[in-house]
């Protein structure tokens, strides 16, 4: 059998056996895409695992749906000198020849390699992340809308949603109004954008095999039948190179302009608070792999000092430094076997120097990580894809061959590992009493918020809260589990620290933008994120205002007396000038919602170093001088 439209299904091949378990899922959706139209008898489905120009043109519709990466075979590999697939080309020829891609979850621009440079933004954009089911139809005389209901649930739990271009017909929104189903034409093609993640999530939800959900379903075949039926042409490479390329690139380039000119005049920033993460540990953090020789300064002992002096320099009031990760970094007592030996004196030099230099001194936890010693006579951390993996008899020291060396993470559900990380606060709290803040880090399993663990105490658990939680498929439990499990253990370290001193803040950092909405409610004094990281598409200077705001609401909802602490960043080198503007883009927009408790932080100090002696970037320093009132000339 095999229809006349071509679909080309792009999947990744065999996966490795220590895949994220989100590109495992995503795989999984895709068979059942596969499944669904195999079944039809004017379509014909193959799979291909590479996006190059020459497979494309052999289709008319391509599928491009919760795909995290790219295949190995178009990642291409610098060590074998194999090359790279520039699947932006190729995609935009595709498009050019009369093609029609249907983009899924983040493959309509959000994240991972999609959100570097945008390949359709006429047509779509991902914008976010959305927690919610529900579709409301919005251009019901659109093909793609044929047979469907007013509104629908797609079956995963988010969507991503979509900013729309000038050349977008919006045909679902969600709950929000915002775009989460989109098409539109470009040059000879179309290009469909589908938010949710098809078929991730099937009929049952118990399962992650099977049929798509009917609504999921027939808007694909809708999809494929209206744009997989158009004339396809020959179009040379250097055509689309010189047209639709140069047209893409210039409107790219456009829109970041025109964001950036929204944001002029803006006055002075002023902040209540502003600290720098500095921490000499920066290799360890790296899994001591990388070859990194500006990060050496940052382990001479003599350096550190100077650098907190900096750090003073440029305007802040306070540092953020790690007392404990897997190792110990400050001399325990109480667990002097998890001491790293060359940490308690670079620990020690940056709090005496913070107190010296009249900088507030803040410290990170990690709830989870222990030694590896410790980690190995303990209650381990099993994920799902762990589980899976010793169930198919994988050894042991295999799975976890990092952990064995580096340390790893404990089971947060088992009470001792629970009571060792309480233990860990209070040894510190009491022995470096001048500490103002403790900085949560990691509050989740090390998967995720709602992943939960597959330890034999934590299934027992699980199976237990289940008889309680009828009803719920075996995802729900782990979720609600993990919810409650994580809520209690924070709320009583949150506790544990105001006994020890009401004037101790507490804070935590969750990951941005992905951790879900209810991690707002931890009844922290303060909640970390980023509102700005790189320069590439995923982050336009819009998030820091976006971001902004969208947080401040989430914790005013879930936990009102909380304050938001947003992290500037500079993952890619950035100018004085443009971390400036950050600075105030997050000013005003704290005074536009009246926030008056005005935090901010810097992540971190290890990107402005320019060279091995410790020289700053002197341009970067000074625009971030300028926005905290510093001194650094
Ligand atoms: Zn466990």
């Amino acid at each position: 059998m095999g229809g006349n439209i071509k679909v080309a299904l792009y999947d990744l091949g065999p996966l490795k056996a220590s895949e994220n378990k989100y590109v495992i899922l995503g795989q999984q959706a895709n068979e059942n895409i596969y499944n669904l139209l195999k079944k039809q008898n004017d379509i014909s489905v193959e799979k291909i695992n590479t996006l190059a120009a020459e497979t494309l043109k052999h289709y008319n519709v391509l599928i491009l749906s919760t795909i995290h990466r790219l295949s190995d075979k178009d990642a291409g590999s610098a060590d074998l000198g194999i090359q790279s697939v520039d699947y932006v080309r190729s995609l935009l020829n595709f498009v050019d020849s009369g093609g029609c891609v249907i983009l899924g979850h983040d493959c309509v621009g959000f994240r991972h390699i999609w959100g570097n440079f945008q390949v359709f933004p006429m047509i779509c954009t991902g914008q976010g992340l959305e927690e919610s089911k529900k579709l409301v139809l919005s251009d019901k005389a659109h093909p793609l809308a044929a047979g469907l209901p007013e509104t629908f649930e797609h079956s995963y739990t988010d969507h991503i949603t979509i900013r729309p271009g000038e050349k977008t017909k919006i045909i679902f929104k969600d709950v929000n109004g915002a775009p989460a189903v989109v098409a539109g034409e470009l040059s000879r093609g179309t290009v469909i954008g589908l938010g949710y993640s098809m078929g991730l999530y099937c009929k049952d939800k118990n399962h992650y095999t099977g049929e798509l959900p009917e609504a999921e379903a027939r808007l694909l075949l809708n999809a494929v039948r209206w744009a997989g039926v158009k004339e396809k042409y020959e179009v040379p490479q250097v055509n689309t190179d010189t047209s639709l390329l140069k047209q893409i690139t210039t409107y790219n380039e456009q829109k970041k302009n025109e964001s950036l000119s929204k944001y002029t005049n803006l006055p002075q920033p002023k902040f209540t608070e502003a600290d720098m993460w500095l921490y000499p540990f920066w290799r360890i953090m790296l899994g001591n792999k990388k070859d990194t020789p500006v990060l050496d300064i940052l382990e001479n002992e003599q350096y550190l000092a100077q650098s907190v002096k900096n750090v003073k320099t440029m305007g802040f009031t306070g540092i953020l430094t790690y007392a404990q990760s897997y190792t110990m970094y400050y001399p325990s007592k109480l667990y002097p076997q998890d001491i790293d030996p060359k940490m308690p004196k670079r620990f020690e030099i940056l709090y005496n120097e913070a107190k010296k230099n009249g900088l507030k001194i803040k410290v990170i936890f990690c709830a989870w990580r222990r030694s590896a010693d410790t980690w190995a006579k303990g209650v381990k951390n099993i994920s799902k894809s762990d589980m899976d993996r010793l169930a198919k008899g994988e050894k042991e020291k295999d799975i976890f061959k990092d952990e064995y060396r580096r340390g790893g993470w404990v089971c947060p559900d088992h009470p001792d590992n629970q009571k060792m990380f309480i233990n860990i606060i209070r040894e510190t709290l009491e022995m470096y009493p001048d500490i103002s803040e403790v900085h949560f880090d990691y509050v989740r399993y090390k998967d995720g918020y709602d992943t939960s663990c597959y330890c034999d105490y934590s299934l027992k658990q699980k199976a237990e809260f289940s008889k309680t939680h009828p009803g719920l498929s075996e995802s729900e439990i782990a979720a609600e589990f993990s919810k409650q499990t994580l809520m209690n253990f924070f709320t009583e370290c949150h506790n544990q620290v105001k006994k020890i001193s009401p004037q101790i803040k507490t804070t935590t950092y969750t990951i941005t933008p992905t951790a879900p909405k209810w991690v707002f409610g931890y009844p922290f004094d303060y909640h970390a994120k980023y509102v700005s990281r790189y320069l590439n598409a995923d982050w336009p200077i819009e998030n820091t205002e976006n971001y902004t705001t969208q947080y401040v609401g989430w914790l005013k909802e879930l936990n009102p007396k909380g304050v938001f602490q947003p992290m500037i960043s500079s993952y890619d080198y950035k100018t004085g000038e443009r971390l400036y503007l950050e600075f105030q883009i997050l000013s005003h927009t704290f005074d536009k919602l009246s926030v008056k408790n005005k935090l901010v932080q810097f992540y971190d100090y290890a990107y402005l170093l320019k060279d091995t002696d410790g020289s700053l970037h002197d341009d970067m320093a000074r625009g971030i001088s300028k926005a905290l009132g510093g001194t650094w000339k």
